[in-house]
């Protein structure tokens, strides 16, 4: 792992590539960028943005959601932020093209196209925001700071699938498929990541039942050995999801293989409450990632400077610490967030009673403000 060196790109240009895309994604990667840009002056640091076109922006330009000039642009950066991409799957006449011309294909191109394996969910219950979750207040009142790792191209989502009859009866196969090497690469990725948190990894699998998961446990455990200061638990997936809602608070990063981290997220997701809250990055083997917030493009909101952009700004934040190891600026950016919610602002949908309520592009300049 490359040691954590907040001034090792101090003054240096970061070359993000923008993804600003469809519905609210260009108000919310705006504002993105302008703490970006606050940031950097904060912190000795520039960053050099070049737009480029994805989804149904890229359609509407190219006839494709995606140009090969394009996903060079984004190759040579360090670096991919996006917005969201996507329209009104009902009205939407970019929904009316085949599949593989649909706004989401651009997605799937570029994530294969920069080899993105890893996928981190943060899942964060900010204690402004503690009446939003679902969970009883004895459990929420401890907080809780997850980071789900999940694996991206391997397992069952990946693996060979048929549909065949069989003496007049319908039998579909799906197949369930990990090398070593694909474990092992993730697995680095998971403890390089809680070595930069409180250096613990739940690994998560189905071991007393599928082979795949016997082998990710004793990769898993190979890995651990490179991290003595890093604890190592392992967690039956079923537990997992019960834990999750019992007592989110023990965790801190869970590593884990595609389909049970598809799921895993999605629920450690819903118990902060907050989808405009939540944060997002995609990486590959160096240190170039693609950060986005995890919700989607929300068309019935864009143009209407209503949205949240606090999932960009954090997703910006991860930008910061995980391609950069630009430590301390993401520090700075995420406790702005923090500030203006104890400050009481708030965009409507996070908004409780007796608060201050806000626009996107004045949620932006408050968090921008605090740094
Ligand atoms: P969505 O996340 O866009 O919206 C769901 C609800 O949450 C809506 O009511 C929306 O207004 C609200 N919402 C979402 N983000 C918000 C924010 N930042 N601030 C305030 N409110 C917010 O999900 P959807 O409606 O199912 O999908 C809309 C489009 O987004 C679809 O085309 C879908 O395919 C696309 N999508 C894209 C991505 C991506 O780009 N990675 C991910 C998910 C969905």
């Amino acid at each position: 792992m490359r040691k954590s060196g907040a001034g090792m790109r101090k003054n240096m240009n970061l070359k993000i590539t923008c993804i600003p895309g469809d519905g609210i994604g260009p108000e919310i990667i705006a504002e993105a960028k302008k703490v970006l840009v606050k940031a950097g002056e904060k912190f000795g640091f520039v960053p050099d943005f070049t737009d480029i076109l994805m989804g149904g922006a890229s359609i509407d330009v190219h006839g494709i959601p995606l140009t090969d000039e394009a996903i060079d642009t984004a190759k040579s950066a360090d670096a991919v932020l996006m917005g969201s991409i996507g329209g009104n799957t009902s009205t939407s006449p970019w929904y009316k093209l085949p599949p593989e011309k649909r706004p989401e294909a651009g997605l799937l191109k570029i994530r294969k196209a920069l080899n993105l394996f890893a996928n981190l969910r943060p899942a964060l219950l900010y204690k402004e925001l503690a009446s939003a979750c679902p969970l009883k207040e004895e459990i929420s009142a401890a907080g809780f700071d997850i980071m789900i790792m999940r694996e991206l191209t391997g397992g069952l989502y990946f693996g060979e699938r048929k549909t065949v009859e069989e003496n007049g009866v319908r039998k579909a196969i799906d197949t369930l498929t990990y090398d070593e090497n694909e474990i092992r690469r993730i697995a680095i990725k998971g403890f390089d990541i809680a070595m930069k948190r409180k250096k613990k990894v739940t690994s998560v699998d189905k071991a007393n039942v599928l082979d795949s998961s016997r082998l990710w446990r004793a990769v898993v455990e190979e890995v651990a050995k490179d991290y003595p200061e890093v604890t190592l638990e392992h967690m039956l997936v079923d537990n997992c999801a019960m834990q999750l809602v019992k007592d989110p608070s023990q965790f801190d990063v869970i590593l884990t293989e595609n389909m049970f981290g598809d799921i895993l997220s999605d629920e450690a997701s819903m118990v902060t409450g907050s989808i405009g809250m939540l944060a997002s990055a995609s990486l590959n083997d160096t240190r170039f990632g693609l950060y986005e917030p995890s919700h989607g493009s929300a068309p019935d909101i864009a143009g209407m400077d209503v949205a949240n952009p606090i999932a960009t700004i954090l997703s910006a934040a991860m930008m910061l610490r995980y391609s950069f190891d630009l430590d301390a600026a993401a520090d700075a950016v995420e406790e702005a967030v923090k500030k203006v919610l104890a400050d009481g602002f708030r965009t409507g949908d996070i908004m409780s009673e007796g608060l201050k309520q806000v626009g996107c592009s004045e949620m932006g300049s408050l968090i921008a403000e605090r740094i």
